[in-house]
């Protein structure tokens, strides 16, 4: 079965004013598509690799055929980390985390406004394109970042809230401001699909 993309869980201009619906229109038809595109190709020349989830590839990307591995690295990184961008976002989203999630960041980072600060840092510190990401690894929360389209399923972590900072996630509305765009993408999360995420990664 080959790989598809999911429409958008709400309309392009659902996250106005925090993300234009122009950026997301080409985010998602145009940058997450031609991961989609690109990570079937490659898994179409290893028909033995069929039945395996892209979740379970990239945990163990070292098993992953040496010809295909850094197309499935990229682009199955690509289509999962996108999935879960959509997913984390939402019209009305931002504020507080509340459930299972909120007090296990409190516990973590001893405040919100501390984890906010942390994963910004990581978001505005990344050099070049990649992510920041709020992680599950042996149990417990941590923030890291990642270059590129790296998942931190590479090194077996758990995401459960991930920030693009790709150029082509802001560079319309914000041009070279990525500090800008982080502040605003707080606003966007949707606090109780992480905390679904958080449990499911904990359970
Ligand atoms: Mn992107």
């Amino acid at each position: 079965m080959a790989h598809t993309l999911g429409d958008l869980p709400y309309a392009v201009d659902a996250l106005e004013p925090y993300i234009d619906a122009r950026t997301m229109e080409i985010h998602h038809d145009k940058h997450h598509a031609t991961y989609v595109a690109k990570l079937n190709e490659a898994l179409a020349k290893h028909p033995e690799l069929e039945s395996r989830g892209l979740e379970d590839l990239l945990r163990g990307i070292d098993q992953v055929p040496e010809d295909i591995r850094t197309a499935v690295r990229n682009h199955g990184g690509g289509h999962v980390n996108h999935t879960l961008f959509w997913a984390i976002m939402g019209p009305g989203g931002g504020g507080e985390p509340g459930g299972t999630v909120g007090a296990a960041i409190a516990k973590a980072f001893g405040s919100f406004d501390a984890l906010k600060e942390k994963l910004s840092a990581a978001a505005v510190n990344q050099f070049g394109s990649g992510w920041a990401w709020l992680v599950v690894k042996d149990g417990g929360l941590a923030v890291q970042a990642s270059a590129n389209q790296d998942s931190p399923l590479l090194s077996g972590a758990a995401p459960v809230l991930g920030i693009d900072v790709w150029e082509h996630a802001y560079y319309l509305k914000y041009q070279n401001l990525r500090p800008k765009y982080v502040e605003a993408w707080w606003n966007t999360v949707n606090w109780a699909h992480v905390d679904e995420l958080y449990k499911a990664a904990t359970a």
